[in-house]
């Protein structure tokens, strides 16, 4: 019942070995940050979730689906129960806000094939629910890049929401923000968390954003795990 389950997972690109052995295991509901300095495989192994990167051994299991092996319909209908955040947010930016988070239904439904992309009712009322979610339904109508860094990551997370995914993966979500955005977008993917069931996996460069706002902190070095512990424990330690 893991939602993510890797075993001696090892991916190496030429001399480098972003992953190195990794062993992790994530259960429904928790919300694990992932910390290491620049270059200790955080990224690696998250891209290894979502099928993004491929291990040259070891076992990469996710909502019960081997990763190492699925490709085609498999891998996508994998990828459309995971949902994805950004460091640079990947919104675009010309669109409005809302349409950006109703671009989110299409990562739920195969895309339509023919034709200009018309949104049911019922979607354009959930995105503006989300929108609301992350306090941003004031400015549906207003262009994408016309907001703040950290406005905008809230959109790519109402967006995200609009999926509906299982589990959540946020790779350095709050790297390019300014200290007070950075804790609303932690804000929000704890009680995204906490009241939705979802699971997160979460990559952070700073420790402290970690202890502040996960249960759990999982330490990287080398592509090796380093340190796996709860964070009331590391908390105390202090
Ligand atoms: P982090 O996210 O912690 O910064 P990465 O997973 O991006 O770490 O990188 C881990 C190591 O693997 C680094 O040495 C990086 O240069 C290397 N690496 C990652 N992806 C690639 C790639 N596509 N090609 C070559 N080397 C890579
Ligand atoms: P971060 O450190 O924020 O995780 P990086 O700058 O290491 O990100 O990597 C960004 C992208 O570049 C990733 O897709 C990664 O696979 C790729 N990459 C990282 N290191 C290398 C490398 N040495 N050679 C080629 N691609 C790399």
């Amino acid at each position: 019942n893991h939602i993510v389950e890797i075993d001696s997972l090892v991916k190496t690109y030429g001399e480098t070995r972003a992953c190195d052995g990794v062993a992790l295991t994530v259960n429904a509901g928790e919300l694990v940050a992932l910390v290491g300095p620049s270059g200790s495989g955080k990224s690696t192994l998250l891209r290894h979730l979502n099928g993004l990167a491929r291990p040259d051994s070891g076992s990469v299991r996710v909502l019960g689906v081997d990763l190492a092996t699925a490709r085609g319909r498999g891998l996508r209908a994998l990828r459309r129960r995971v949902g994805m955040v950004f460091q640079q947010f990947n919104l675009i930016g010309r669109l409005t806000v809302l349409e950006n988070v109703l671009t989110g239904a299409l990562g739920r439904d195969p895309l339509p094939r023919y034709g200009i992309v018309t949104w049911p009712k019922a979607d354009r009322a959930a995105a503006i629910e989300h929108l609301d979610r992350v306090g941003l339904a004031d400015r549906a109508y207003q262009r994408a890049d016309s907001l703040s860094g950290g406005q905008q990551q809230r959109v790519a997370i109402a967006r995200m929401l609009m999926q509906r995914p299982e589990l959540v993966l946020a790779d350095e979500p709050v790297a390019s923000l300014d200290p007070e955005s950075a804790a609303q977008v932690m804000d929000l993917l704890f009680r995204i968390c906490l009241e939705d069931r979802l699971t997160v996996v979460c990559s952070l460069h700073q420790i402290d954003l970690a202890l502040a706002w996960t249960r759990r902190v999982v330490g990287l070095r080398d592509g090796r795990v380093v340190l796996d512990q709860p964070t009331a424990a590391l908390d105390q330690e202090r």
